[in-house]
């Protein structure tokens, strides 16, 4: 317990004197929020659902999601249902004390996560999402390059769902080429056109701009099966860049590569528990993770 004040005393000295913070958060920091319906059954995932649990045998959102037997009309009333939780669901602690530790410092957020948390605390244009984000439609043919707000018709199609299905007329489709539409998010016709590239040159105009300052490079809860969007960006500039400091915060791969073991600190505790100790405040009353039982964020992410 020792050694981990010391780390977290280190990393908080890091995050008051960098010129500028670079957050990478992914599904690690939505865990350790209590979103888990994507990899676990829990009451979310029941509610999303349905009957369509024991008709098909899948047991959390991207099994359902990814199921071949569903029919359309199934596939979209577990869309919708997830959309709407994505669109009206509470803000994860985790990300509220992100904001409170970053208050007033130059930072910039590049996620990974689909889910929108990172929009409950902090503003639309200090962040970049990588893969996608639930509350957007996308032509599922890419006939054209736009994407959709989706609230609104979400909010309505919830209400149209009968039997767990969502009645074929009301499917959403292009106004242009009559295809379904699709969530905007990676997938194989994930759209990357001008929203998106948009937004990856401002993250790589605030890399660019603070190369040669003192930076810290934030991960948080990156998992193993995509580390090309975020672990291994970070470890290369940190590599390159002279004044530049990586730290990890992750229950599962808090891992630093021997090229910038003296740049770099790792935290192999739980997110939401970590940032309560670098914000000094109590865990009194939080569950501490359970080993055993431990999501396992590299499915995906
Ligand atoms: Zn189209």
């Amino acid at each position: 317990m020792s050694n981990m004040n010391e780390t977290i005393k280190i990393l908080k000295n890091k995050i008051d004197t960098a010129d500028a913070i670079i957050v990478g958060g992914a599904s690690g920091m939505s865990a350790a929020a209590g979103f888990k319906f994507y990899y676990q059954r829990d009451e979310v995932f029941e509610k999303i659902a349905g009957s369509l649990e024991n008709k098909y045998g899948f047991h959390n959102f991207f099994d359902a999601l990814y199921n071949r037997y569903t029919t359309r009309g199934e596939h979209w009333a577990i869309l919708i249902r997830a959309m709407k939780y994505i669109h009206d669901c509470y803000t994860g602690e985790p990300y509220i004390d992100l904001a409170e530790l970053l208050e007033g410092k130059n930072y910039y957020i590049a996620t990974t996560n689909q889910d929108a948390q990172f929009y409950h605390t902090f503003p639309d244009d200090k962040i970049t999402r990588i893969q996608g984000d639930w509350r957007y439609w996308q032509c599922d043919n890419t006939c054209h390059d736009e994407i959709y707000y989706n609230k609104e018709q979400v909010f309505y199609l919830y209400d149209q769902i009968i039997d767990d299905a969502l009645p074929n007329h009301l499917i959403p489709r292009c106004k242009h080429c009559g295809s379904e539409m699709s969530p905007w998010v990676r997938s194989r016709n994930f759209l990357e056109g001008a929203f998106y590239q948009k937004e990856m040159n401002r993250y790589k105009n605030f890399l660019r701009k603070h190369s040669n300052k003192q930076t810290l490079f934030l991960e948080l809860g990156v998992g193993m099966m995509t580390p090309m969007f975020i672990k291994e960006p970070f470890m290369n500039m940190v590599y390159q860049w002279p004044k530049a400091f990586y730290a990890t915060i992750n229950p599962q791969h808090a891992i630093i590569p021997h090229e910038i073991r003296n740049k770099s600190l790792a935290i192999d505790d739980d997110i939401a528990i970590t940032l309560k100790y670098l914000l000094g405040k109590s865990t009194d009353n939080m569950n501490l993770i359970d080993k055993n039982n431990v999501f396992n964020p590299s499915r995906i992410y």
